[in-house]
């Protein structure tokens, strides 16, 4: 069965064809710069790549533009857009409401936009995606997979602020974490190489543009480092991460700033690209490292010192850790980045074998040494296809 895979952005959109039973990615792409100019990157399997930059005014023209380029021509992937049975949204926030994926009807649509605050970057787009599928294909069911819907188990004690609890109930301010669909492909994934063990403690390192770490007791999020936005926890390729509140206020009393700026301000200018001053890639933070650069030596450990503290701070929540796991970007491709984040933690039971960290095979594989206590796996993880089963589960009965 076909199933697209939709991450609406506010002037991007990324897709993936898949056929779910196999896995198998038929076409996936990206169209950027939605209302600017437009530029369609197209892929069909794995080596035909094709680009078109045209007049992309708006989003439905987006979508549009999409199926007619799985429909015709050189790029035809299919005859009729009839074929694709269903259509798995990448939705930002679920809030309380979500636990798990579901069905979009008139409902969920409210719900979704009621949760525009706490998500106003994301949640428009994903309405948007939402509708204009709805009409252009009015008879293939839409499904919602929310990013936040996994970290819903977690306890009040984990994701209740140390603010006056009325903030909570009234305005609805707590943690509710984030890359949900990743950190529970991952576990899973782990819980299977520990041979499906009762009673799984895992440790998942989502280290991508966006980062985050999660701590999964028995299949179910306990912990994580994100919180009410994608800002909190981990240093990311522009994000600060955690940082003491009282930057803000400060930041905004002598530089000026209204709260927009600030937002954009930690959001988009800090993380790895603020500190080195150079950019928010990690590869390029390694080359200048290299040549000297004494910031990027310093972003490089201040990066992975942050992994390596909830690495410890989660295994002590555990009570020590089965697995710990790397994935993403950073996770998967840098093996300097999981060494210095394992640095020392030898004495917690947690061994990195080098030899094997720094080998260039590809897929699942683990790095650990033979008697090291946590087993320390690379998973690579794949958010489309999760949303592409979670999406076939769904409508597979209908
Ligand atoms: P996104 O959150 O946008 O999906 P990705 O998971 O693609 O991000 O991760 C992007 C990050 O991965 C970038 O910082 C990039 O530098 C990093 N990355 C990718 N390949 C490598 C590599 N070989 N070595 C170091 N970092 C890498």
């Amino acid at each position: 069965m076909l199933i697209f895979v939709l991450n609406a952005g506010s002037s991007s959109l990324k897709y993936q064809l898949i056929h779910v039973q196999s896995g198998e990615i038929k076409a996936n792409g990206i169209v950027e710069r939605i209302g600017i100019d437009g530029i369609l990157k197209h892929e069909i399997g794995k080596n035909k790549k094709i680009t078109f930059e045209l007049p992309i005014p708006t989003h439905k023209e987006a979508i549009n533009f999409i199926l007619h380029t799985l429909t015709h021509e050189e790029t035809k992937i299919i005859d009729n857009v009839n074929e694709i049975k269903a259509i798995g949204h990448r939705v930002a926030h679920g809030g309380e409401y979500f636990d798990k994926s579901v069905i979009v009807n008139n409902s969920v649509l409210k719900k979704i936009e009621e949760l525009i605050p706490l998500a106003p970057l994301h949640n428009p787009a994903n309405i948007l995606g939402m509708k204009i599928c709805q009409e252009i294909m009015p008879s293939t069911p839409n499904i919602a997979v929310f990013d936040t819907a996994f970290h819903q188990t977690m306890p009040e004690t984990h994701f209740l602020f140390p603010v006056p609890h009325e903030d909570y109930t009234q305005h609805h301010l707590r943690k509710y974490g984030f890359h949900g669909t990743s950190h529970h492909y991952v576990s899973n994934e782990a819980i299977k190489l520990l041979g499906n063990k009762k009673n799984s403690k895992i440790i998942v390192c989502h280290l991508g543009n966006g980062a985050s770490i999660c701590a999964v007791k028995d299949g179910k999020s306990l912990n994580t480092t994100m919180g009410l936005t994608p800002l909190g926890g981990l240093m990311m390729g522009t994000r600060s991460g955690d940082i003491d509140a009282g930057v803000i206020p400060y930041l905004m009393d002598k530089k000026g700033m209204d709260t927009h700026q600030i937002i954009d301000y930690l959001n988009k200018k800090s993380g790895i690209l603020g500190v080195s001053g150079i950019s928010s890639d990690l590869r390029e933070i390694i080359s200048a490292q290299k040549e000297g650069d004494e910031r990027a030596k310093i972003t490089i450990n201040m990066v992975a010192n942050r992994v390596k503290k909830y690495i410890c701070s989660y295994s002590g929540l555990l009570s020590q850790a089965d697995a710990i796991c790397f994935t993403a970007g950073m996770g998967e491709n840098s093996s300097l980045l999981r060494e210095k984040s394992c640095e020392g933690l030898e004495f917690m039971g947690i061994e990195l074998d080098k030899v094997k960290n720094n080998s260039l095979s590809s897929g699942i594989r683990e790095i650990s040494k033979k008697n090291s206590k946590t087993k320390i796996y690379i998973i690579p993880t794949n958010e489309e296809l999760v949303i592409a089963q979670d999406t076939y589960k769904l409508i597979k009965d209908l």
